[in-house]
């Protein structure tokens, strides 16, 4: 098991319990490590992670390394990087503001903030099935290839980035802008930006 790897999936663990975006034990974080897939385990609190709770399965879902069970979502996990080569790390958690549009069957699909727009173009709603199931898998994976943030419909939210911070970074990102939407209803709405306006921010992400 790749040392540094674990280190990180810790920090970063650690970083997401402290910002509040998996309460109690809730979510799962992995890393890409050559072939297989560096999982917290089944029941571990991603604020509160430690050496063992880290294990290393393969593609197929099999411990490689390890003593605990995988967490019970390694598969949404393992379809994220079977279908995308440029995914390294995958977070799933159940993050109170990005949750809330999720229990509300509510995608971020309004065209509100350039920076949303630029990074996600914009964050869809997968619908529910039950978690740790193969519908799971199935409902959620059809949006891996276009997006790397997906509401899970009644449940949370996954992001896959090309490391661990990237990940990390993308769900801090989101979380904000759920928490400026939620705010935007009390003000009384947000203004939506047009739609010569968005081809313009769009036209912008082929640059890069
Ligand atoms: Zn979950």
């Amino acid at each position: 098991m790749t040392k540094n790897l674990k280190h990180d999936l810790i920090e970063y663990g650690r970083l997401i319990g402290a910002k509040d975006f998996s309460p109690g034990i809730s979510g799962n974080i992995s890393a890409r490590s050559g072939d297989n897939i560096l999982i917290t385990s089944s029941g571990s609190a991603n604020g509160y992670l430690e050496d063992e709770d880290i294990v290393e399965i393969d593609f197929c879902g099999y411990v490689v390394e390890g003593s605990k069970k995988p967490s019970s979502e390694k598969f949404l996990h393992i379809e994220f990087y079977k279908q995308r080569a440029d995914i390294q790390s995958v977070i799933h958690v159940h993050s109170p503001y990005l949750t809330a549009f999720a229990a509300c069957a509510k995608p971020l699909d309004e065209p509100v903030s350039p920076e949303i727009i630029y990074c996600f173009g914009k964050i869809p709603l997968a619908e529910y099935a039950l978690p740790g199931s193969d519908e799971l898998v199935k409902k959620t994976s059809t949006f891996f290839k276009d997006y790397d943030i997906i509401l899970m419909e009644n449940h949370g939210v996954i992001v896959g980035g090309s490391s661990i911070k990237d990940a990390y970074l993308k769900l801090e990102l989101a979380e904000g802008y759920a928490k400026t939407i939620i705010c935007t209803k009390f003000i009384g709405g947000a203004k939506i930006l047009s739609e010569q306006e968005v081809e313009k921010i769009y036209s912008l992400r082929t640059l890069r």
